[in-house]
């Protein structure tokens, strides 16, 4: 078998690591034995897949601060506590919260074209007056736009779509979603009564897609919701034909008060460095209306299924590997924001924090950021282990939002990278359901982890 590393690159690489638990990388043979052992476990007889369809089917809209949650959150613990944890913790995060109420309508009003257009209220938003809201429409693409089109009064129309030509569907979201998070309140500043968001999606479909907003203390608070693509494709022809047209909206949503919530956690200890820990993790929350399978159920249980791959094929961890589930990464990052308190009152010190929060599919690869901004050149090294599966991305990121406060306090970060072309066609929708989820993808990707997380712990990064 062909040397894996040579010695050369080896002992360049090892002058570059200077953790306390770094030894060089002896025997890629005997890693790539212990990596297809991890793959086989994954792939033969795990219980994973069951686990995701007991969660999504058991706990849908599992928004923090929910019944729903909370079941979601005692499921996971005794899933963790069954699986030989050696201790495990719901640890306390108070959470904001946001309902829904009663379904919203949002219904054109042409005439030529009248009828319902497919809408989701956005997490976060302001209920409309009773009886709703009924006003002219004007379109437009960004916020540049806003004080010239003479939205006084009328409701403001955000029909910008993701980019088609990005190639990684993530930034084109990136690009378009500040319509979403922010368009209510620039349209308020310039007298809007309310907001349509196109939905934040590639798909031409009838599914709208919700998400998060927020309002600024200063700014007039208006309701917003968002259209389906279809809807938004009706909506802006028959405005081009028929300038006069409007739309009536009722929602019924309303900001409440804080909620109490947890974080879930689960951790084998470490037998060498059991002080240092080796973070996996994913969010339990999801919005309300959705089964919450890509996002972000399959993240969880990879998390989960990690843990257990290493038990599986009998490696006794050197630090300590735990599971965190988070509470509240839709509407606040609140979860997140409260474990890197704890991490910082504690001073544990963390070796890598990965998180897998892109969908269960297929995966790539992974991102990796640290403050010297040089984590994924060391993990590449690793590179040609994982190529017989199909992986061979090693990339800058900022691994995702529920470990960025990590990474701003000065840790180690990675993200898994599945291929995403599919993502935001579920994302936030009624139809992020398990049978959108592939069993093998969704297998490969915990082994995908679950190989990343021991190569760590037996080398460092
Ligand atoms: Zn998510």
């Amino acid at each position: 078998m062909r040397p894996v590393f040579p010695t050369a690159a080896l002992v360049a690489l090892a002058c570059l690591v200077p953790l306390a638990a770094q030894t060089p990388d002896p025997a890629p043979e005997a890693d790539a034995a212990v990596l297809r052992r991890l793959f086989d476990a994954a792939l033969d007889g795990s219980p994973a897949y069951g686990q995701l369809r007991e969660l999504t089917e058991r706990f849908p809209g599992r928004l923090s601060g929910t019944p729903a949650y909370d079941g979601a959150a005692q499921w996971s613990l005794e899933t963790l506590r069954a699986l030989g944890c050696d201790r495990t913790e719901l640890q306390p995060v108070t959470v904001p919260y946001w309902e829904r109420g009663a379904p919203e309508v949002v219904h054109l009003h042409a005439a030529e074209g009248s009828g319902p257009l497919a809408a989701l209220a956005l997490g976060g938003s302001v209920g409309t007056p009773a009886g709703g809201l009924r006003a002219a429409v004007v379109e437009v693409q960004s916020f540049e736009q806003l004080a010239a089109a003479g939205v006084a009064g009328k409701i403001v129309f955000f029909n910008r779509p993701m980019d088609p030509r990005e190639i990684t569907p993530g930034r084109a979201y990136g690009g378009a979603v500040n319509q979403r998070s922010r368009g209510a309140t620039e349209a308020a500043k310039h007298g809007a009564v309310g907001v349509l968001v196109r939905s934040m999606t590639h798909a031409l479909d009838d599914v709208p897609h919700t998400g998060a907003m927020s309002y600024l203390p200063d700014v007039p608070r208006i309701p917003a919701a968002a259209i389906s693509t279809l809807a938004a494709e009706r909506l802006s022809r028959t405005l081009r034909a028929q300038p006069a047209a409007e739309v009536e909206m009722t929602l019924h949503c309303s900001p409440q008060p804080d909620r109490p919530s947890a974080n879930v956690i689960g951790e084998i200890r470490g037998s060498e460095f059991p002080e240092k820990v080796i973070l996996v993790g994913g969010h339990l929350d999801s919005w309300d209306i959705t089964p919450g399978a890509h996002d972000d159920g399959t993240g969880c249980i990879q998390s989960i299924e990690v843990l257990r791959l290493l038990k599986a094929v009998g490696y006794q961890p050197r630090h300590t590997i735990r599971c965190v589930l988070y509470a509240n990464e839709e509407n606040g990052l609140r979860g997140a924001l409260e474990y890197t308190r704890v991490v910082a009152e504690k001073k544990e010190e963390h070796v890598l924090a990965l998180e897998t929060d892109s969908g269960g599919f297929r995966p790539a690869g992974f991102n990796l950021g640290n403050p010297a901004g040089d984590a994924h050149l060391r993990a590449a090294r690793w590179r040609e282990l994982f190529v017989p599966y199909g992986i061979h991305v090693f990339q800058k990121g900022t691994g995702g939002a529920d470990v960025g406060p990590l990474l701003r306090y000065g840790y180690t970060v990675a993200g898994l990278m599945p291929d995403s072309q599919r993502y935001f066609d579920y994302h936030h929708t009624r139809i992020d359901t398990i049978d959108q989820v592939n069993r093998r993808e969704f297998e490969l990707g915990a082994a995908a982890m679950a190989a990343l997380v021991y190569l760590v712990d037996r080398h460092g990064l």
